[in-house]
């Protein structure tokens, strides 16, 4: 299995050793073009306006948006503003693909960053969730489901092949995330009846 990370700016390194750790493969992403050969797409932190900047640059986002219309995407913090369908305060969204509506820096002024030991549904009981100027996620559509929240905030959500979370897994060694991911990969592979 091949997964794709956005490779504009962001830990790009520390996704591709979680995606080898759980045994798949990373593939760097810089170009439309290669996101023909990866499975599923990740989408990291870092700052989402100077990455919309680069997407728009590298004629990336008509790309991105038909590849998440059908494949799995795991947005990570600033990768999770690029997913949202609607990000609060602004009239236009990136991607747009996931019905979510979040907004940016909604942690920051209390605390800038900040780790959290985090029930994730499906996933683990204790994730340690590092948040660095995290997003929340403010509201979700039906579809959505919520799998944690922290002080009664959403932090991570799925809707059927895209996840993402406002936290950075790939700054922990815990790669549990990644093989829930992984495992959203292969019931898309296997509902696209495309043999694993
Ligand atoms: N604050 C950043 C943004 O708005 C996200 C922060 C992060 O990815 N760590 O894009």
């Amino acid at each position: 299995m091949k997964i794709g990370v956005l490779a504009l700016q962001g830990a790009v390194a520390e996704h591709a050793a979680a995606i080898k750790a759980v045994d798949a493969q990373p593939v760097i992403i810089k170009h439309a073009e290669e996101l023909a050969e990866i499975d599923g797409l990740l989408l990291p932190g870092g700052e989402s306006t100077a990455m919309r900047k680069l997407i728009d640059f590298l004629d990336l986002l008509e790309p991105l948006q038909k590849f998440a219309a059908v494949k799995p995407v795991f947005g990570t913090c600033a990768g999770l503003i690029l997913l949202a369908k609607q990000i609060e305060g602004q009239d236009d969204a990136h991607i747009g693909a996931m019905n979510i509506s979040v907004s940016r820096n909604s942690f920051g002024r209390q605390v800038d960053s900040f780790e959290a030991s985090l029930p994730i549904e499906n996933v683990a009981a204790d994730f340690p969730a590092v948040f660095i100027r995290a997003p929340k996620i403010e509201a979700v559509s039906e579809g959505v489901k919520v799998l944690a929240k922290i002080n009664g905030e959403i932090v991570c959500a799925q809707e059927g092949h895209l996840l993402g979370c406002s936290f950075h897994p790939e700054l922990t060694t815990d790669v549990r995330l990644m093989e829930h991911f992984k495992q959203m990969i292969a019931t898309s592979l296997l509902e696209r009846n495309i043999s694993v």
